[in-house]
Formats: C-alpha cells, structure tokens, sequence
C-alpha cells in the first residue's frame, strides 16, 4: 500500500513535465517572438502543376521583399502599425497580387478596392470599400482610423477625404493589369454559356482553372512594445458588380485585432467570411474559450468555414508571437518572419 502515494508523485512528476515546447499550455504563456510578422497573398485554387517555375519565383520573392520591409521595421522598433502598412504596400504595388494594381475587375470594367486595418492597443479600426482612385487603400483605411471620426468610408466620399488629407490619387487607369482584364473577358464570355454564375453572390468565378482563385493582400505584426496590428487590402472578386462589398473591409471578418488575444487578416470567398465573422471568432475563441492560436485558427477555417461551405485562409498572430497559417483551400501564398529572422515562403499545402 505505501507504494501508492510513490506512483502517484510518479504520475505527477511525468505527466507535469509532458509540456515540451508545442504544447498548448505553452502556447498560451510563453513568449516565443519578442516582434513577428505574417502575411497572405490570397488562398486559392493555386496548384503546382499550373505554375510555371517563372511564376513560381517571383510570387515568392515578392512575399520575401514585403515581409523584409516590415521585419526591418519591427526589428529597428517600430509600430507594427507602420511595418502593416509598408509591408502591404510593396503587395499593392505589385501586378502579381488582387489588390492596389493589379485588381482584378468588376462587370463594369473598372476597379474598386476594399481594404481595413485594426490596432489592437486600442481597438481602433479604419476601413474603406469601393475607392477607384487612391493608390494606397491600406493607407487610406489607417487615415480614416487616425484622421477621422468614423470607421468605414466608401467610393466617391473617401476619396474626397483622401484627396483632403494629401494621399496620393492616381488615374483609374494606373490598376489595371492586361492579365486581370482578360479574366474578366473570359468570364463574360463564360457567362453567356455556362451554368457555374453564382446568381446568389453574382461573383463568377475563376475561369482559368475553373475554381475559385483569389489574391487578396494581408500582413498581422507585433511589435517590441507587443502591439498587435492586422491589415487587408483587395480588389475584391472578379466580375464583382452592384456595389458588391466582400470582407476585407469589415472589421470582423477580413481583419481583426486585439493586445489581449491575437490579430488575423482574411482571404476567401468574402460572403462566407462577413456571415462567419471568421477574424474575430478567432480572437473570441481565444478570449472565452482560451483555445490556443493554432486550436482557434484550425476551428474557425477547418470546421466553421468549411461547414458553412466557405472557402480561404488566414494569417494570424497571437500577443506571444506564435503564428499561424490556416487554409481550406489547395493554396494560400504566404510568409512569415520571427524575431531571430527565420523566414518562411511557401505558396502550396506543404
Ligand atoms: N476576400 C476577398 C473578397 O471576397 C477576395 C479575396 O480574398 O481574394 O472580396
């Protein structure tokens, strides 16, 4: 009988010392990344067998370039507010990605783009939807959240005040891209014939590999002082019409962020992600259920999403640097970077 009380200590001391350094009671104390930053350049249908080495590599150094302009900035101290920012703007200014130039176009021919940012040391957020003429949507949302009084402004009123506050404007013509345009003819002459027009969401997708494929921008950050910052930018989705508004630009759903919990930025079938509020169920499910980074990204895309019959991804980012890629769907192109500057660039599931 006296061995009992020996087992038993046994037990305890092997179980106690069961938590190695992936163990979710890890996760959820430990401080693993004094400063990180993590982005997305859209999830999708984006498969091996229809990318050339060409392509390949230069998605890849792009995410390498805009990932590198934040890590700077972080590792020298700066806000992740400013290393979101910069980073999505190397993303908006390349032709490789659906948001800045290179959006994809709505059934009028033209480009309308969305995008959002959220602070989370104040839970501060800005956000702009169907501007045509700012060449920075992902400044222009940080204005509206510094600048202004309000949230959220759209289409001819926010470029007003973007114009007030000295962003740069640019001709409508400065986003568009040969290759976006031809999609959209594809998908016009598609939409005479075919059966695959989603009247519901009047979003056509893809024709090019007969799948959804998107290429929306997002970057989370945490800084040396642990602020979290989390921002979107797109052009939302090809042959969008109506006004159609998808969930980069609201606060919950493309874009969320909070000190307490974490910060994720969204990309997918925008529709799926505003009913699911998929980037703020993330941070709740940390806050009230205190599931893990990992525990709550993987619920939310891989059951949530998944059964409400959504597709995408996100990048997220908790306040202990751990971070966390999360996807449903054959592709996301997405880096992310620690603070010793381990980098990581993948674009396929593995
Ligand atoms: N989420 C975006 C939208 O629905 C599209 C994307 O992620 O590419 O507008």
């Amino acid at each position: 009988m006296r061995k009992v009380p020996f087992i038993v200590s046994l037990l305890i001391i092997l179980f106690g010392c069961r938590t190695d350094k992936s163990s979710p009671e890890k996760e959820k104390t430990e401080k693993v990344n004094e400063f990180a930053i993590i982005i997305h350049g859209g999830a999708g249908t984006i498969l091996k067998k229809n990318m050339s080495d060409k392509k390949e590599t230069e998605y890849k150094e792009k995410l390498e370039e805009a990932i590198k302009v934040g890590h700077t900035i972080l590792k020298k101290g700066g806000t992740s507010q400013e290393a979101v920012m910069k980073t999505i703007q190397i993303m908006e200014e390349s032709p490789l990605f659906n948001a800045g130039k290179g959006a994809v176009f709505t059934h009028e021919e033209t480009n309308e783009l969305d995008a959002s940012f959220m602070d989370g040391k104040t839970l501060n957020a800005g956000a702009v939807a169907g501007v045509m003429n700012v060449k920075s949507p992902i400044e222009l949302a940080i204005t509206i959240m510094t600048d202004s009084d309000h949230v959220m402004l759209s289409g001819k009123g926010a470029s007003i005040f973007a114009k007030e506050k000295g962003l740069e404007i640019v001709d409508p013509s400065y986003f568009y891209t040969e290759r976006r345009f031809q999609s959209l003819q594809r998908i016009k002459e598609k939409e005479k014939t075919e059966l695959d027009y989603d009247a519901k969401t009047a979003v056509f997708y893809d024709s090019d590999i007969k799948n959804a494929k998107f290429g929306t921008v997002g970057c989370v950050a945490l800084d040396k002082n642990g602020n979290i910052a989390a921002g979107t930018s797109t052009g939302g989705m090809t042959n969008k019409r109506w006004g159609r508004i998808g969930d980069a630009p609201i606060i919950g759903s493309g874009t969320y962020a909070n000190n307490k919990t974490c910060g994720v930025s969204s990309t997918g079938w925008g529709e799926y992600f505003i009913r699911g509020q998929i980037a703020y169920d993330i941070s709740a499910q940390m806050e009230y259920q205190q599931k893990t980074l990992k525990e709550a990204t993987s619920d939310v895309i891989q059951n949530k999403l998944t059964k409400l019959g959504g597709t995408g991804g996100v990048v997220a980012l908790d306040k202990n640097g751990n971070m966390s890629f999360e996807f449903n769907t054959a592709g996301m192109y997405r880096a992310s970077m620690n603070d010793k500057g381990e980098l990581l660039v993948k674009i396929y599931k593995e």
